[in-house]
């Protein structure tokens, strides 16, 4: 038993299949749509990838391959005891074995008037990107708030679309734990460079709509009020563990799991982005919002619960545009282990940034915008583990 279909839980899916020709396979998801790449929904909002083109499964894929695929479907709640899960439109199910990877689900914009008015988006699914789409190209000034990647990924696909477009910003830079204040403004001038204004230190209190329930403008803590006729929000997510309440499957941010992604509790794994899983190669526990994370998160899964014992091993990494230039994340993130040592170097003529974590003097992460081409050779090095001198760190933040 399966909850959510995306990468984590298809990938489950198809692994399992592999591995055991008979076994029952179900596969719960709320979206009314088989897997398809979340990756690609930027270019989507760009209106450069048409919305069938991210579809990586179809409906007849599980079919032939004997997976059970319940769409539009939630699960409400799960009983360990009897291992047993509610659905809200197919009833129960018994499992040997469960798998929650139910992702996460975008913070809203929690502030007065806007949840009744009209032109305020979140960005995560299929149907909020040609949602938005479709409003984009009635729009002449958008605001974005937040300061994570899919704020950017918002700015970005509105000003794409020649959208006068304000970024604010509540922090003193966009991604303010991975960013020192030499990378914070780095992107702050790649998004001037493209016309995008910004504003940090202030946020929105408030939104107000015309008789039509539209929205106008919003009002700001600094006592600005801003006109705009479209509003994107990425204020982060928060974990989809709803359906493990009174289980005693231990959650923190996420589902806490060990280095087999199994649970507190017998039989139920997890797997993605809701997963705060061991992380053998820092030996604490860590969280990733990353496809590539997800996906072999899903492999293993799906392994362990046929019975091996596969420890998670990998080096997640991200890879994004950032407006003319791009960036990439690569391994682990100060979120998730905020002591690491960081070292940042910038290179204005060339247009590169560079920022290296260190835990226990071994490479752990680092976080690259505009040449991002030592990706693979950083990646090596964190796999290997291996202490790194100061030689060496000179040598790699050489920009
Ligand atoms: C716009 C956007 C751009 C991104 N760009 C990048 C990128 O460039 N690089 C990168 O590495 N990552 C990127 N990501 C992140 C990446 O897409 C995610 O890390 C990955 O998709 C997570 O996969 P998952 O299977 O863990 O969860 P999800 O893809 O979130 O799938 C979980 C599914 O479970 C469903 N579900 C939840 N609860 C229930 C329930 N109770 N019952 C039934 N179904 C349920 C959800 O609705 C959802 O369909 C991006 C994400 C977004 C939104």
């Amino acid at each position: 038993m399966i909850i959510g279909n995306g990468v984590a839980g298809t990938t489950a899916a198809e692994t399992i299949r592999k591995g055991d020709a008979t076994a029952r396979i179900i596969l719960i998801g709320d979206e009314p749509h088989p897997l398809y790449n979340r990756v690609a929904l930027p270019k989507v909002l760009k209106g450069i990838t048409a919305p069938e083109r991210t579809f990586i499964k179809t409906v007849a894929w599980h079919a032939e391959n004997n997976v059970e695929l319940l769409l539009n479907t939630t699960v409400v709640r799960i009983d360990p005891e009897r291992q047993l899960i509610e659905t809200d439109t197919h009833g129960e199910f018994i499992y040997d074995r469960l798998l929650v990877a139910t992702g996460g689900t975008p913070n809203l914009l929690n502030v007065d008037g806007a949840q009744d008015t009209r032109g305020i988006y979140h960005f995560q699914t299929l149907d909020d990107t040609t949602t938005i789409l479709g409003r984009i190209r009635k729009s002449k000034h958008a605001i974005v708030t937040g300061g994570s990647f899919i704020a950017y990924e918002l700015t970005e696909g509105f000003r794409h679309h020649g959208v006068r477009t304000t970024w604010m910003i509540r922090g003193t830079r966009f991604l303010h734990r991975i960013l020192d204040a030499e990378g914070g403004a780095f992107v702050d001038k790649l998004a001037k460079a493209v016309g995008v204004e910004t504003v940090y230190g202030d946020e929105i209190t408030g939104v107000n709509a015309g008789e039509d329930g539209e929205i106008t403008s919003v009002n700001c803590k600094s006592g600005a009020t801003i006109d705009c006729d479209l509003l994107g929000a990425g204020l982060g997510l928060r974990m989809r563990t709803e359906c493990l309440r009174d289980t005693g499957v231990k959650v923190n941010r996420g589902i806490v799991t060990n280095e087999f992604l199994e649970t507190s509790v017998p039989n139920i794994y997890a797997a993605g982005d809701v997963a705060e899983f061991f992380d053998v190669s820092i030996g604490t526990h860590n969280q990733m919002g990353t496809w590539n994370n997800a996906g072999s998160h899903g492999k293993t899964a799906g392994a362990n619960m046929l019975g091996a014992r596969q420890e998670y091993r990998e080096v997640p990494y991200y890879t994004s545009t950032m407006f003319d230039s791009q960036m990439a994340a690569i391994g682990i993130m100060p979120e998730s282990v905020p002591t690491m040592e960081a070292l940042g170097r910038m290179n204005e003529e060339r247009g590169v940034y560079r920022r290296l974590f260190f835990h226990e003097g071994r490479l752990a992460g680092a976080a690259l915008i505009g040449d991002i081409r030592i990706r693979r050779q950083l990646m090596d090095m964190i796999r290997s583990q291996r202490q790194v001198s100061n030689a060496e760190r000179e040598q790699l933040l050489s920009v």
